[in-house]
């Protein structure tokens, strides 16, 4: 029932990770190129993760945003190996103090432990004269970065990508935010994509161009449907069909009704 996959890809290592083995995003995976890791997984994971790390010591973690499923072993990691974590700062309260998480976020994933991470720079070294920046992309989250090799065309995502024609929407999402951030982002020369969800992905810079013109398109008949007059729910059903069990499961924060509500906000607050 519970996944734990190991893979290589252009020399860089993944291990995705998950109690169950449902969807796509009910596993996780933590990147490590060298001793540096990016995402350490969820917290009810943390005997697997240790296994994988046990293999080489991290010595840095870059953490793409605080959800529980990215961040959940940092604070061990910091205990365990004296590591350092960094990520955006927007997310240095949210892994000091926690947050509010939901019963199926609980269930799935677990409760991170605190930590006190640190704000990462704009450039981070790591070895073999790799090199990353950091990207701000936030909409999913506001604290969400991406992290670009450029020289090797390598984007790690994070939640941005997971797939090109999304059909649900966390409650606390931010659409229009997360389209200029798809827009900012893709101006970026890179070519693999490393998602936090879906994995590698070759053709990274199309799929990511996918993604923004999915769900331009779908703004727009959104709000067309709702200039003739029709509900959320009305225009949901119509695009999207019916809710599902995931509606159910997540007590309406993860929804087909709450992508539809997103094409309706006006502008993206900060
Ligand atoms: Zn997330």
């Amino acid at each position: 029932m519970s996944v734990d996959q190991r893979f290589t890809y252009l020399g860089v290592e993944g291990l995705r990770t998950g109690r169950f083995d449902l969807e796509l995003n009910t596993s996780v995976i933590l990147y490590r190129i060298g001793s540096t890791l990016i995402d350490t997984g969820p917290p009810n994971r943390w005997p697997q993760v240790r296994n994988f790390l046990r293999e080489r010591p991290p010595r840095q973690v870059l953490l793409t945003h605080h959800h529980e499923d990215h961040s959940g072993n940092a604070a061990r990691i910091q205990t365990e190996y004296g590591a350092e974590i960094l990520a955006h700062p927007a997310a240095l309260p949210e892994l000091a103090h926690g947050w509010r998480l939901r019963p199926y976020q609980r269930l799935f994933w677990g409760r991170p432990p605190h930590l006190t991470a640190q704000a990462a720079p704009d450039r981070i070294a790591l070895e073999n004269g790799l090199q990353l920046s950091m990207l701000p992309a936030p909409g999913h989250a506001a604290d969400l970065v991406c992290y670009l090799e450029a020289e090797r065309g390598w984007l790690f995502t994070g939640d941005l990508y997971i797939g090109s024609r999304p059909r649900y929407l966390r409650r606390d999402e931010n659409l229009p935010l997360q389209i200029e951030s798809l827009r900012a982002i893709l101006r970026h020369d890179f070519e693999v994509l490393f998602c936090g969800h879906r994995g590698p992905v070759p053709d990274g810079h199309r799929m990511l161009s996918n993604k923004l013109a999915y769900l331009v398109e779908f703004s727009e008949q959104v709000r067309e449907l709702h200039g003739k007059g029709l509900t959320v729910r009305e225009i949901t059903r119509r695009l999207l069909g019916r809710e599902d069990l995931t509606r159910l499961a997540t007590l309406g924060h993860f929804t087909k009704g709450n992508l539809v509500r997103g094409c309706l906000t006006k502008e993206a607050p900060d």
